[in-house]
């Protein structure tokens, strides 16, 4: 299959794979495949190379290596953290959540409800930032076993204040849990100095394979795995560990880790910003989703009126441009995105947003060309759109 020359702004969905993270993970694929549980020294070497990839997740986050327990992917992190806030029912039986969080949190949540517990999904303002005023009224000292609230939102990028999550959350004496899918390696991200509880990672967010992720547990809890059998990660996800993968989960945070410092994410805010800018003087009327300032430097969630943003993909993909509407299982769906209702959209507003995300892998080039692009198709549609309603035009 050929493929066209495509300008991709979709690493939100998912990030292309560095090569120097596929170099990492090649020698596990190819010579050193022991199980990493076995006696010999040839199974040593796979075990060190674990450790290694442990101490640069860990790194990444100000954690200890031990905090570290490798999954398979962000959605594996999400349910086990809620599947192990069931260890405190019957006494905490109450989970607290934003409107605005991924399905791999709402669906356990609902599971959690169907099972008998008790959840609060907290509002979102109309910049998409969590309101905690609501979170305050909505924890329940003695109740709340877990508030769970994502450090930075796929669709747009808007960032929770997450001090302030953590601060409310143990004061109720409840444990806190962040889906920091999005944010890491996008901005600084320490559990010292915001204690989270518990925190979900995915590789393919930063640059490493799908279907590798983490999941960091503080010292200070517990944790109770759904995943048994073989003992693996200290008894805490059993399983054979996924060893070329892991090591290439390691590589990434470790080139993210310098990349927070070495003026990439600045690089990438820049692009991201020119983009965004030539797009809102071309057509003035085109709006921004959700918080401008306090949002990963990496997201841009526009919203065209009057254009279908469903048309836009399709002619976009035309021109090589990879974007998504909405979140990329709602493209399929074409359900209107949670999250821009949770924001106060009405569905019409919904549907006329797409979201462009950017990654080292982009050139200030590239995002010049796109946004011209992206002005020339909303033109264009809104030019078959005044067709279709008869003579008046208004570009
Ligand atoms: N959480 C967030 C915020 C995400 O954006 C995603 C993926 O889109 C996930 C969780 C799920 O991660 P994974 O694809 O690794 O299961």
């Amino acid at each position: 299959m050929d493929f066209l020359p495509v300008i991709y702004l979709d690493s939100n969905a998912t990030a292309q794979v560095d090569p120097r993270v596929v170099d990492a993970m090649m020698p596990f694929l190819r010579e050193n495949y022991a199980n990493p549980s076995a006696s010999y020294r040839a199974a040593r070497v796979v075990r060190e190379a674990m450790d290694a990839a442990r101490a640069q997740i860990a790194s990444l986050l100000n954690a200890v290596p031990a905090e570290v327990v490798f999954t398979s992917c962000g959605t594996e992190s999400n349910n086990a953290v809620i599947e192990s806030a069931r260890m405190f029912w019957p006494a905490r039986a109450h989970l607290v959540i934003a409107t605005t969080e991924h399905s791999a949190i709402l669906e356990p949540a609902r599971r959690w409800e169907r099972d008998g517990g008790t959840v609060t999904r907290v509002a979102v303002r109309a910049d998409g930032v969590v309101n905690l005023d609501r979170l305050r009224e909505a924890v329940v000292p003695g109740q709340t076993a877990l508030v769970s609230i994502m450090w930075a939102n796929n669709e747009t990028g808007v960032l929770a204040p997450m001090r302030e999550v953590v601060e409310i959350a143990h004061e109720a004496g409840a444990l806190v849990h962040t889906d920091a899918v999005q944010a890491m390696g996008k901005v600084p991200v320490d559990v010292q100095s915001v204690e989270v509880d518990y925190l979900s990672l995915s590789g393919h967010k930063f640059h490493a394979p799908k279907g590798v992720g983490a999941l960091f547990v503080s010292r200070r809890v517990r944790f109770r795995p759904w995943m048994l059998g073989g003992g693996q990660e200290g008894g805490r996800r059993s399983g054979t560990e996924n060893v070329p993968y892991i090591v290439a989960l390691g590589k990434a945070a470790e080139l993210m880790q310098e990349h927070l410092v070495d003026g990439t994410e600045e690089r990438i805010r820049t692009m991201r910003d020119a983009f965004e800018n030539r797009i809102l003087k071309a057509l003035p009327d085109v709006m921004v989703n959700g918080s401008r300032d306090f949002r990963l430097p990496t997201t841009s969630s526009l919203r065209f009126p009057g254009v279908e943003a469903a048309g836009m993909l399709i002619l976009l993909d035309e021109k090589g441009l990879c974007c998504s509407a909405g979140s990329a299982c709602h493209t399929a769906a074409l359900h209107p995105s949670h999250v821009l209702e949770a924001m106060g959209l009405d569905a019409q507003h919904a549907a006329s947003t797409l979201r462009f995300s950017f990654s080292r892998f982009n050139t200030m080039d590239e995002a010049l060309a796109a946004a011209d692009q992206v002005i020339a198709c909303a033109k264009k549609m809104r030019l078959l759109r005044a067709q279709d309603a008869g003579p008046v035009i208004a570009l």
